[in-house]
């Protein structure tokens, strides 16, 4: 990466402000996955040895509107930090004003700091110059590390570095490492696969991948428009009816390098005990059913495309894996991507839904690298630069 890190810069006796991505789920009041947490722990540590004068860390959590909400407060990660890093976390109510400006004041010699959540500013995210300088005033370096959300340009990603000199954490250069590797250097045959919901969200990625990959898997709800495109009938599936037209043109466009599965499991409603059985896809999906995972068959074509390939990039489940039943497209994707990990292959996940699923399959450490950032890598994938990296220092 052309930016420069927290080795490039002086931290002793600096006031280090570091944007975090502790964007984590939390019910009642409990932190329940710290793994963004730990994600960020190296990059903290490191600056602590270095003995800056003071830790001020900041982040969003979930999507308050625009005003304190205590359902958002970012203060039950405190004691999981504090934890995770080894030494005392103090909590400041505010990001800003008198209230962080004391709190801040008030830390002893390489002491640290959480802020409360940026997002209970309006300001925040309309990157508001005034509220980044205030963002600004608390520290005099600031460390980005923030892949979650390096794809915003928002006031703590983007604005404060126009008031501090800016410089990427470990967490935020390894991941625009892999990524970028991925698509701009990739060791072929690269194979991408892509899920979820919604074909909608991902044309952008398709469209970008289709210039770059030997192979494009397309499973989950996602494969419905395609699939009703095609002439075959989905039943009741999951489908975006408005996305038709650029369905039959990504078709077109991709030729053989599109990749569907042959056969779908199919449920008669959606929901884990519903009837189900599996089908061919061109033999249509009767009406009252719909399409809930990939079958066996797919499994079979998607591993053999899978078997030889160097580098594969997968964002988005193969079916409705919140239910054991309509899991195992999922899961078989996530073990195929385990052994080909174990022989040389690069395999990179990313989007929420598939890497709980990598993480429920117990297959985490067996997969080269497990994004932090949903929306982020997508944007990666798309080929487009981001903003909260852009603002970095150049090398
Ligand atoms: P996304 O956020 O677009 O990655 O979509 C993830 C969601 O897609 C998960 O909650 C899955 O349950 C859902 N999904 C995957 N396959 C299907 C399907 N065939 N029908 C309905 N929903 C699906």
């Amino acid at each position: 990466m052309n930016k420069k890190n927290v080795r490039d810069i002086q931290l002793t006796d600096r006031r280090v402000l570091v944007r975090v991505d502790f964007n984590v789920p939390i019910k009642e009041g409990n932190v329940t996955d710290d793994t963004r947490v730990r994600a960020a722990i190296p990059t903290l540590k490191y600056i602590l040895e270095q003995k800056p004068r003071s830790v001020i860390l900041m982040s969003h959590l979930g999507r308050p509107k625009d005003a304190p909400d205590p359902k958002y407060s970012i203060r039950p990660v405190v004691p999981v930090l504090s934890r995770l890093l080894g030494v005392e976390v103090t909590f400041a109510e505010d990001c800003v004003g008198p209230v962080a400006q004391a709190a801040a004041a008030a830390l002893p010699p390489g002491g640290v700091l959480m802020l409360e959540n940026t997002r209970f500013h309006p300001e925040e995210t309309k990157n508001n110059p005034e509220f980044a300088a205030e963002l600004a005033k608390l520290g005099d370096v600031y460390v980005n590390d923030a892949f979650g959300s390096a794809h915003r340009a928002h006031a703590s990603t983007e604005g404060v570095t126009r008031y501090l000199p800016g410089v990427a954490g470990f967490l935020l250069e390894k991941e625009i490492e892999y990524l970028s590797n991925a698509v701009a250097n990739p060791v072929r045959p690269f194979v991408a696969i892509l899920g979820g919901a919604k074909v909608s969200d991902k044309i952008a990625v398709i469209e970008a991948l289709l210039q770059k990959v030997d192979v494009l898997l397309i499973g989950g709800g996602m494969a419905n428009t395609f699939i009703k495109a095609q002439g075959y009938s989905i039943g009741d599936s999951l489908v975006e009816d408005e996305a038709l037209d650029t369905a039959r043109a990504l078709l077109a466009k991709g030729g053989s390098k599109l990749v569907f599965s042959p056969d779908a499991v199919i449920a008669d409603a959606f929901e884990d005990g519903a009837n189900s059985r599996t089908i061919a896809v061109s033999d249509g999906v009767p009406a009252g059913w719909r399409i809930m995972d990939i079958g066996p068959k797919g499994v079979e074509v998607f591993a053999g495309k899978l078997k030889d390939a160097r580098t594969v990039v997968w964002n988005g489940p193969m079916g409705v894996f919140e239910m054991p039943n309509f899991a195992k497209g999922t899961f078989e994707i996530a073990r195929i991507l385990a052994e080909i990990t174990k022989a040389g292959a690069t395999t990179i996940i990313g989007g929420g839904d598939s890497v709980a699923a990598v993480a429920q399959a117990g297959l985490t450490d067996q997969i080269t690298h497990i994004s932090t950032g949903g929306g982020a890598s997508l944007e990666m994938l798309e080929g487009k630069e981001l903003p909260g990296v852009v603002a970095l220092q150049d090398r």
